[in-house]
């Protein structure tokens, strides 16, 4: 007889293995399904290979580019086979140990490879088999968009596909030269990667400034610490086609009310991530997406049929939602208790730390002085330079700015905007703040380690009320 499961999931990445894990917690039957690699993207193709490789781009720039007066630089001989080998075996080994072995320990967990969908309101189907059951979890993730670029499907172009391990996309020769289509935080992270390794790298973005949707201070700090670093980051250049010409991929754009050429060895497409939606048989279902293929979702996380239920990079921005891993891995856990013990738990993605492992890095939570004015907040806020904190003077590394939005009335803090060195770590503090509601006292008043860069906090927060340029060491 066919066995019918408590939960048929669509995907096997961190929102299907949290989802699956809580499945089998709470004593039910689940599968998932996978058509690339178990782990999905993060695992396989995403944060941890772009993380691994960054880390080695920054060993080898550091050397090169001493901070310090007295060190001298130093060349680093490397080979990038072997970076890319060695990529390979960190992802072999999270994923049988974060993965593989997690699933066969677990009785109640079942995956099947294949590509899924469903073929009746129902059942799902892999490769022919099918797997009926009461709930489903669509967590199909994303993939990159492909623009429409007259000539792009005629030239040979990577993604950031080119990350992954076992499969043809990806990348073994560093090119020479590297054009990035796209100025969002993958194309920085890569662009600045592979410009540390040795390519000389052009990163195209149409808007007038990098990562739009963050405040400004921020694009212009990591804009001006790419170009100063050498990256050639063009913006206001609209892409119109490309071309192959001796050996070279050639991108014509417009920009500055003329045409502009840039050639380079090597294309990378990093415009966007679209949902895996297209083709898993949502219409048999009737579950609702939205424009852009996206699954709509109320903040319990079901679809507009009632134990059809999503989570994830397929529900793009929906309920506040954001594109990264932790989101999908808390969200799938909720999915499952919802859709399978009853409980009507919501998503709360009011707080969401985000990071981008550029040098130095990004972190962001909360909301933009320009999203806090939409939502009706009267606010102050204020930017500070890096360089105002001890630790940074101290190890010769100022680049950057802290930036904090405050709710005028109520004194609470609405949101925080690192550009600095370990801006990834610091920035839980401020989210650990905005979920408890502190307010500009709670950052004012708590003891800092010095020097650290998570001073930055306080001294942004103590510039309401003091001139920070005028603060003695770390008096308040
Ligand atoms: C280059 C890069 C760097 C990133 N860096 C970070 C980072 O540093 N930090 C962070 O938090 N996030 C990062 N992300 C984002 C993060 O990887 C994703 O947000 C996360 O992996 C989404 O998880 P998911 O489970 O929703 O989807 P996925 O991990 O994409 O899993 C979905 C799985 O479903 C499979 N699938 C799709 N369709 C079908 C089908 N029809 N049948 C069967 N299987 C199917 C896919 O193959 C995939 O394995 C990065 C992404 C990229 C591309």
């Amino acid at each position: 007889m066919m066995e019918k499961f408590d939960l048929v999931i669509l995907g096997s990445g961190s929102t299907a293995f949290a989802a699956a894990l809580r499945a089998a917690e709470l004593g039910k039957t689940a599968v998932m399904t996978e058509s690339r690699q178990l782990g999905g993207t993060c695992v396989n193709r995403g944060c941890l290979p772009s993380k691994n490789l960054i880390e080695a781009a920054r060993i080898i720039w550091e050397a090169q580019h001493p901070r310090y007066p007295g060190l001298r630089p130093a060349k680093i001989e490397f080979d990038f086979k072997e970076l890319i080998r060695q990529k390979g075996a960190v992802i072999h080994d999270y994923r049988d140990r974060k993965y593989n072995s997690i699933v066969e320990d677990a009785d109640e967990i079942k995956v099947y490879n294949g590509h899924a969908g469903f073929v009746d309101e129902h059942t799902v189907a892999v490769d022919g088999r099918l797997l009926p059951g009461d709930h489903f979890l669509i967590a199909t993730g994303s993939r990159p968009v492909v623009p429409m670029i007259e000539g792009l499907d005629r030239v040979p172009y990577l993604t950031s596909d080119l990350l992954t391990t076992d499969e043809q996309q990806e990348l073994f020769e560093l090119p020479k030269s590297l054009i990035i289509v796209g100025g969002g935080y993958i194309a920085l992270e890569l662009g600045q990667m592979f410009h540390r390794f040795g390519s000389q790298v052009t990163i195209l973005e149409r808007n007038h400034t990098i990562l739009k949707n963050y405040e400004p201070e921020v694009s212009l700090a990591l804009a001006e610490a790419l170009r100063e670093e050498g990256v050639n980051l063009v913006t206001e250049v609209q892409v119109q086609r490309v071309f192959q010409e001796d050996n070279e991929t050639v991108v014509v754009g417009q920009g500055d009310g003329a045409e502009q050429r840039f050639r380079a060895e090597r294309l990378l497409v990093a415009t966007g991530r679209i949902p895996n939606t297209d083709n898993i048989g949502v219409e048999r279902v009737r579950v609702e997406l939205d424009g852009r293929g996206f699954v709509k979702v109320s903040d319990e996380l079901q679809t507009n049929v009632p134990y059809v239920w999503a989570a994830g990079d397929v529900i793009g921005g929906h309920t506040g939602s954001q594109l990264a891993t932790p989101v999908g891995a808390h969200d799938g856990g909720i999915a499952a208790v919802n859709a399978l013990n009853g409980e009507r738990r919501k998503v709360n993605h009011a707080v969401v730390p985000r990071t981008i492992f550029t040098d130095p890095q990004v972190a962001v939570v909360g909301l933009t002085d320009a999203e806090a004015n939409a939502w009706g907040h009267r606010c102050w806020c204020n930017t500070i330079p890096v360089k105002l904190v001890p630790r940074a003077g101290a190890i010769h590394e100022t680049r950057g700015i802290a930036k904090m939005v405050i709710d005028v009335d109520t004194n609470k803090v609405l949101g925080v905007s690192l550009v600095m060195r370990d801006a990834g770590e610091v920035i839980h503090e401020a989210a650990m703040g905005l979920r408890l509601g502190a307010t500009i006292h709670d950052f004012i008043d708590l003891l800092h380690v010095y020097p650290t860069m998570a001073e930055a906090l306080k001294i942004v927060a103590i510039s309401r009320y003091k001139d920070p340029e005028k603060l003695s060491c770390c008096a308040e």
